[in-house]
């Protein structure tokens, strides 16, 4: 019988936030792989949206609208009754409100049990049920999601679907079938370092800002580190994943946070259990001092 070990986590970001590698009782590696991701992205639901089928040049392609097109084929992971869902989605809105670029954030959620994230152009944020298991407080989701529209924010999304789509030398396609292959390009982890970086500033920011506890990236990068220790993976493990070395990155934003000035900040850690934002309710309870014990 087989034993899949899961083995390589994470990737804070652009693409995936995680990606696992399964091995077998023999030992045998298998490369790593976002499958499970893709196989469920792999179904999108509409095709007959008249939007879908129009023909559009890889010049001419609008972000908004590759957006608007990506959320439409995946739209069946927008539940509107799913409290998990109305949750993240009632966040997210919040944290984008007045983003530059003038975008609807908008918020998919994949069944997936594994911490993942990703972010597509356009405002179009996947979350994995996985992730939410994964965070212990509203401020440790908040970093995860700043990272995410950083990517966006940031135009790292764009340039990179751009780019690779550029490298095809494709004519004239239909906006459909430029989504599917948007959504399969931000799924391979492919941001460069620096771009990885930015957006964990862009999220931490958004963290001091919002008066989010300053402390939620770092926990949130240890408990990705803890799930698969940086120490077991290969230099190729590495390079397939987008968001290696999680301790050190846990250990870099629990220096920001230290050196941070905030007197008081909000936790949430009933907000996340309540599946209710901060916006929609405050408990008296989640704000922190400083110099609190
Ligand atoms: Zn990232």
């Amino acid at each position: 019988m087989k034993r899949f070990l899961f083995l390589a986590l994470l990737m804070f970001g652009g693409a995936v936030l995680i990606t696992w590698i399964a091995f077998s009782d023999t030992g045998s590696k298998l490369p790593p792989t976002a499958a499970p991701l893709f196989e469920l992205l792999g179904k999108p639901l509409k095709t007959a949206d008249v939007v879908l089928t129009r023909a559009v040049l890889i010049d001419d392609l609008d972000e908004k609208k590759l957006g608007d097109a990506i959320a439409l084929r995946y739209e069946s992971y927008r539940d509107e009754k799913d409290p998990d869902w109305k949750y993240l989605q009632n966040l997210v809105s919040h944290l984008s409100e007045n983003n530059k670029k003038g975008f609807e954030y908008r918020v998919f959620l994949l069944p997936d049990s594994f911490p993942n994230a990703a972010a597509a152009p356009g405002g179009v944020l996947f979350v994995s049920r996985g992730m939410l298991d994964l965070v212990e407080s509203e401020s440790e989701l908040v970093a995860v999601l700043g990272h995410e529209i950083g990517h966006v924010e940031l135009s790292h999304c764009m340039d990179m679907v751009r780019f690779e789509l550029l490298a095809r030398k494709m004519g004239a396609t239909p906006l459909g079938e430029l989504a599917d292959l948007a959504v399969h390009i931000i799924l391979s982890p492919s941001f460069s370092k620096t771009q990885e970086a930015d957006a964990d500033a862009y999220g931490f920011r958004m963290l001091l800002v919002q008066r989010y506890n300053p402390f939620g990236m770092a926990n949130s990068f240890q408990k990705l580190a803890d799930l698969v220790p940086d120490a077991s993976r290969s230099p190729i493990e590495e390079y397939f994943m987008s968001h290696p070395y999680s301790h050190l990155r846990a250990e870099k934003y629990r220096s920001e946070a230290k050196q941070a000035e905030v007197d008081e900040y909000y936790i949430g850690e009933a907000n996340l259990r309540l599946r209710q934002s901060r916006h929609e309710k405050e408990f008296p309870g989640e704000w922190s001092h400083r110099r609190d014990p």
